[in-house]
């Protein structure tokens, strides 16, 4: 058993694909996929009770209080089993929820491998290509035009002082997202096989190696970035 669970926090502007990212790396490294905004969203389609300037916050784009996404954060970090390591999305955005994801991790004795983050970036215009393509197939509140552009400069805004925050305790892998979905999920989990193999954070090298393409999800708990295959569809260096 190891009790060094990985941690990835998945970052970037809105439009950068973070969430698609998360979600299929959860999958393929069997780990939890945790997404503030999802479960904000989730929350108000279920007509759960949430303070009043939540929906107002979002739908302009502004930033939902701290104490609402630290404590919904901090309610699934404790569910979560004490062998299940987790894909964070879209948190922390500022300095003060990190310092406060820091505090939470480190009680939970998740700190004691360091947290990888992957700083995604993209050209403004292919953000706002992909932020219009959304809009029309999934009608977000939040994705039209004003709302967007609120988002990208809040981004904007935090990005220096969050970087300088994490820097100091996770491993930052800034990372083009500008290639396709697919290619890019290869592209992840290249770069953290390589940071595995350069020594970051591959305390349990090659335990327990993941299944890929199957459904059978591996005890993330031994599941280490450099026991991740490598495809055979990766795209040549070029
Ligand atoms: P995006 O990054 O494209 O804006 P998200 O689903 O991550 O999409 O976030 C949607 C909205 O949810 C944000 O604009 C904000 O209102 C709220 N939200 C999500 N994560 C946070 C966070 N860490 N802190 C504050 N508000 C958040």
């Amino acid at each position: 058993m190891t009790s060094a669970l990985p941690s990835l926090i998945v970052l970037g502007p809105p439009g950068v694909g973070k969430g698609t990212q998360a979600k299929r790396l959860a999958e393929r490294l069997g780990l939890e996929h945790l997404s503030p905004g999802q479960l904000l969203r989730d929350a108000l389609a279920s007509g759960r009770p949430l303070e009043d300037n939540v929906r107002a916050a979002m739908a302009v784009g502004e930033l939902v209080p701290n104490e609402i996404i630290d404590r919904l954060v901090q309610e699934r970090l404790e569910q979560l089993g004490p062998q299940r390591g987790l894909v964070l999305d879209g948190y922390p955005r500022t300095q003060q929820q990190a310092e406060t994801l820091r505090g939470m991790l480190a009680r939970l004795g998740r700190l004691e491998r360091r947290p990888v983050v992957l700083w995604l970036e993209a050209p403004r215009e292919e953000l706002m290509r992909r932020l219009r393509h959304r809009a029309a197939q999934e009608h977000r509140p939040d994705d039209n035009e004003r709302a967007i552009a609120r988002r990208l400069e809040l981004h904007e805004s935090k990005a220096p002082s969050l970087l300088a925050t994490l820097a100091r305790w996770t491993d930052v892998a800034r990372i083009d997202a500008s290639p396709p979905a697919d290619l890019l999920t290869e592209k992840i989990l290249n770069t953290l096989r390589e940071r595995a193999a350069a020594g970051g954070g591959a305390t349990s090298v090659g335990e327990q190696p993941m299944l890929a393409g199957s459904s059978r999800r591996p005890n993330s708990g031994s599941m280490t970035w450099a026991a991740i295959p490598v495809r055979d569809e990766l795209p040549p260096a070029s």
